[in-house]
């Protein structure tokens, strides 16, 4: 496998063993604690957006963190009208880049609050959150490619990686010298907007980078325009199928679609496994960001002989885990999203429940949209009927001479995003690695938290379109495709 040296080192991001740092960090939040944000259009002209909508804390419904006013179609028609490819320089971009990511590192103390407030995003969460939206900036403004951009991009973000992944796309887009339309979740829109406002001050003009709040209405008429040369998309496999439908019948043919969709992530423990190890890294990989992550680990494979001893350890580990406000620096699972998502996650296990399938469940606090860190066991993963997107682990059992079936499994659900391994045997590595069709694999450790430049994410089939975020080939796919730069 190719692997690839970072050329610019990743952020140090901040050491929450260290206490002095932990203090500065809780200083610098606090200032937010009570603060009131907005979210409007900022095109690079005056904004007629629609009413405010009040946008509430997940975690604490009466906390009422700030406002989103949504763009309206006039503000659409304004923003694609006016927008303008990024005519600086490829080392003038790059600087600017540079800058939006020492302006994202010194404004971390009203990050880490907005994640919490608006993401529910536990600390550590958010720390790695911001560490990722800085890596990315500063990424992508080191490898810039000699050619020249594809003219306008859609950017349409998800609510789980709401600095992040909207940094990614943008910051991608931007430093090819494109011109991009921002549309961020509408669970999230109060992050994208001080992210964007930080990008501005950085230097990106602004008729380079326009914002539209306002979620599905705006998405779509981003994706249906012929003045759009191509859109990047996180979010559900449905969206990204529905927004090919609308490239396909409204733009100019060979439009790029770069899409991150769903998963159905797998993780095999064999019976050589060692069982500390694998507790802590399906901890992790299913319970981290209450399991609002396309990586995160879905279907736990565990070999018969060693499933008792892994599934008591599990559980013991699960009866330390906190759940709650994510304000609290000794929260590990948060809410999720919101009263829609908690539904149809409550609903899968309530099924559950009733099947007697449930192993174990955490209790939550009694107002927010939290969801209790959960496992249910299956007889295997082609049971489940899709990504249940929330930290609701499922687990099924294996015998040893089962193991080509249990991939044909993995593999016959249609995606591929993550996959874990957890075993000590060289040849089984190699095998199961190379029958496992999957973007990102990992062996012996856990399945989430892909380092930008290290380990390229993204998947396959189902899973999305490629080329990999944080990778070499990313940025090519922003480009026109047949022009090479003459100057650059
Ligand atoms: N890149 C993230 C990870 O490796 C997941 C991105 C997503 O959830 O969309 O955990």
């Amino acid at each position: 496998p190719e692997l690839f040296a970072p050329e610019r080192p990743n952020s140090k991001g901040f050491d929450l063993h260290h206490t002095p740092t932990l203090d500065r960090i809780d200083i610098a939040r606090d200032a937010f604690h009570a603060h009131h944000w907005n979210s409007r259009p900022l095109l690079s002209g005056d904004a007629h957006p629609e009413a405010d909508e009040p946008v509430f804390n997940p975690a604490q419904p009466q906390d009422h963190l700030g406002s989103v006013a949504a763009a309206s179609p006039t503000d659409i028609e304004l923003a694609l009208a006016s927008a303008c490819p990024w005519d600086a320089n490829a080392a003038t971009r790059a600087k600017i880049l540079n800058n939006a990511a020492d302006l994202y590192e010194a404004n971390h103390g009203e990050l880490f609050a907005l994640l919490a407030r608006e993401a529910g995003k536990s600390l550590p969460d958010a720390v790695a959150e911001l560490r990722e939206a800085v890596d990315f900036l500063r990424y992508y403004a080191a490898n810039i490619p000699a050619a020249k951009p594809a003219g306008i991009f859609t950017c349409i973000s998800p609510w789980n990686f709401p600095l992040a992944i909207f940094t990614g796309q943008i910051s991608a887009a931007l430093a090819t010298g494109n011109a991009v339309l921002a549309a961020p979740a509408p669970q999230t829109p109060l992050i994208a907007h001080r992210a964007v406002q930080l990008m501005h001050e950085a230097g990106v003009p602004r008729d380079a980078l326009q914002l539209l709040p306002g979620g599905p209405k705006v998405g779509a008429a981003l994706t249906s325009d012929e003045r759009v040369s191509g859109v990047a998309f996180t979010g559900s496999t449905a969206t990204a199928l529905k927004i090919r439908a609308a490239m396909a019948q409204n733009m100019r043919p060979g439009t790029p679609l770069i899409a991150e969709t769903g998963g159905l992530n797998a993780m095999i423990v064999d019976s050589t496994a060692l069982p500390e190890q694998a507790v802590q890294s399906i901890i992790e990989s299913a319970f981290q960001s209450a399991g609002q992550r396309c990586s995160a680990l879905r279907c736990l494979y565990l070999q018969e002989d060693i499933a008792e001893d892994v599934l008591t350890m599990l559980q013991g580990a699960m009866d330390a885990l906190l759940v709650g406000d994510p304000w609290l620096i000794s929260t590990d699972c948060g809410p999720v999203i919101d009263a829609q998502a908690r539904q149809g996650i409550a609903d899968h296990v309530a099924k559950a429940r009733t099947e007697g399938r449930v192993l174990k469940e955490l209790s939550t606090p009694p107002e927010g949209t939290f969801i209790a860190p959960t496992l249910i066991e299956i007889p295997g993963i082609s049971t489940l009927e899709r990504e249940v997107f929330g930290p609701v682990l499922h687990v099924a059992r294996f015998k040893a001479q089962e193991i080509d079936r249990v991939i044909a499994d993995i593999n016959a659900t249609g995606y591929g995003l993550t996959f874990g391994l957890h075993t000590r045997i060289d040849d089984r590595v190699q095998h199961v690695t190379e029958a496992i069709h999957a973007g990102n694999i990992y062996v012996n450790r856990n399945q989430i938290g892909a380092i930008v430049g290290s380990q390229p994410f993204g998947g396959e089939g189902l899973s999305g379109t490629g080329p990999k975020a944080g990778g070499p080939n990313y940025m090519t796919r922003f480009c026109a495709p047949d022009r090479q730069a003459s100057s650059e």
